[in-house]
């Protein structure tokens, strides 16, 4: 099958068992009927800006290059991290890194080098939006951001979907007013209008308001069934659609959420373990800290002393989890006791030297769901957070429907956020050549079973004992979690 489109849509941050009959009953009755991948995981880190990226590239956070939802890159901004929220940051780094900031090509630039489109509407930030579909503006293609014409392509097309829909809704918690909007402009506008041969629509919900009001909130119960009620709309179309047998719909959310334990403030933490450190991209200190549930640390001083130093003092710390660094070795770090960061795909240059999570627990969390974790971020207590190593984090959704698809199909093998764009260019006869992901064939009509494999790989840092759990079909390998023993 070589002419099948496809439809990505994307619930930002929505955990697979938060889709029950009751809460989302669209997408669970969808996702019954259709192929299913329960164990699918994001790339790590478990944001959204590195995953909107591996999505559109189909490729591993170290291979395209957005490291983490916030980096420093010295040569961008000296001063502080790149916001990949913004995205003005984004340009400035496009501008700045030799090949611009994403590293391989992306589904919009394979898709426009065949003759083919791609079109993005997106009510996430200024920055995921423009991930999703980084060249429009060069390639002639479209994308529509919430956020306004700015961050949108082309001009003309932005000001004829306000002159039908009107202006996009203010912000609300829930988003629901932005993604029915959203919905409308792709139902009623890019699919009869531009008729794309992808398209991808990114729901802000339920990420938001998990963060904001916590996973098991009334707020988030009314996020769920706003985002489900407006996929509903599009199933609704899609079955309505006469050529709906050239036609797949992808679901996929970016990552998985836990609920916000106690706070570390990581920079005070190390100050006071009597280190020298700021959180500038080139600061006078001797380590450089981007803090988070994947915390990132720049050793300035390139001595083993240092190094030494910040490991053995980070595996005495009870909220640590697991330690990453460079290093030849297949599964070790060059720092003893430490994995090495390729095992979770951020072999890149542009990765710190030293990336570790922080400890996390699969309790009960807001509204009794599983899964909990220390942070260091600005978010509620008892919010909703993500960026780390918990398997809850690291299983995202994933379902594929369309006649090219099994029915009734819950796969066995490991799958990824990677493999949506190898298996939408495959859809459409078109090779998905350089890509870490793969072509999701178990799942294909026509495909066969995969071999794959899962190791679980310990390492131990003193007392401190960690690890990381690594699954892989073929050549392709996904993060399954990992943390302090
Ligand atoms: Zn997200």
């Amino acid at each position: 099958m070589t002419d099948t489109r496809s439809l990505i849509v994307v619930f930002d941050g929505l955990r697979p068992d938060m889709v029950t009959p009751a809460l989302m009953p669209h997408l669970h009755a969808f996702q019954s009927a259709y192929s299913r991948f329960p164990k699918s995981r994001c790339v790590f880190p478990s944001e959204t800006r590195v995953n909107a990226a591996a999505l559109a590239t189909g490729c591993t956070a170290g291979r395209h290059g957005v490291v983490g939802n916030q980096f420093h890159a010295a040569a961008v901004f000296p001063d502080r991290w790149i916001r990949t929220s913004e995205r003005e940051d984004l340009l400035a780094a496009d501008a700045v890194f030799t090949g611009g900031l994403i590293q391989v090509p992306s589904l919009g630039e394979r898709l426009a080098a065949a003759g083919r489109t791609l079109a993005a509407v997106s009510t996430g930030s200024t920055g995921s939006g423009w991930l999703v579909h980084h060249r429009a503006e060069a390639l002639g293609q479209f994308r529509w951001s919430v956020h306004g014409p700015l961050h949108s392509t082309p001009a003309d097309a932005w000001a004829e979907i306000e002159r039908r829909f009107g202006p996009p809704p203010a912000t609300a918690t829930p988003q629901t007013p932005r993604i029915d909007h959203a919905t409308t402009i792709l139902l009623d506008y890019v699919l009869p209008t531009l008729d794309p041969d992808v398209a991808i629509l990114w729901f802000t919900d339920p990420d938001y308001t998990y963060h904001y009001r916590g996973i098991g909130s009334p707020e988030t119960v009314a996020a769920l069934l706003g985002v489900d009620a407006a996929f509903g709309r599009i199933i609704d179309a899609w079955q309505r659609a006469p050529d709906r047998d050239r036609r797949a719909i992808f679901v996929v959310s970016d990552h998985g959420h836990i609920t916000n334990r106690d706070r570390i403030d990581l920079a005070t933490a190390m100050t006071s373990g009597g280190f020298s450190v700021d959180t500038q991209a080139d600061g006078p200190a001797d380590l450089g800290l981007v803090p988070g549930s994947a915390a990132a640390l720049t050793l300035r001083r390139r001595d083993n002393g240092l190094s030494r130093a910040v490991v053995d003092w980070l595996a005495e710390q009870p909220w640590c989890g697991a330690l990453f660094s460079d290093g030849p070795d297949a599964t070790a770090g060059a720092i003893a006791g430490t994995h090495n960061r390729g095992l979770l795909g951020l072999g890149s240059g542009r990765t710190a030297d030293l990336v570790f999570t922080l400890a996390h627990d699969d309790a009960p969390g807001d509204g009794g769901w599983a899964g909990g974790g220390l942070h260091d971020s600005n978010l509620p207590p008892a919010g909703g957070n993500h960026g780390g190593l918990h398997p809850r984090e690291m299983n995202n959704m994933l379902l594929a429907a369309g006649a090219a698809f099994r029915t009734g199909f819950v796969s066995p093998c490991p799958a990824g956020i990677i493999d949506v764009t190898p298996t939408v260019l495959h859809l459409l006869g078109l090779s998905a050549t350089g890509c870490d992901g793969r072509v999701l064939s178990e799942a294909l009509i026509d495909g066969d079973m995969p071999v794959h494999e899962t190791r679980r790989l310990a390492m131990a840092a003193g007392r401190h004992a960690h690890h990381v759990t690594i699954s892989r079909v073929g050549t392709t390998q996904y993060v399954d979690g990992g943390g302090r023993d």
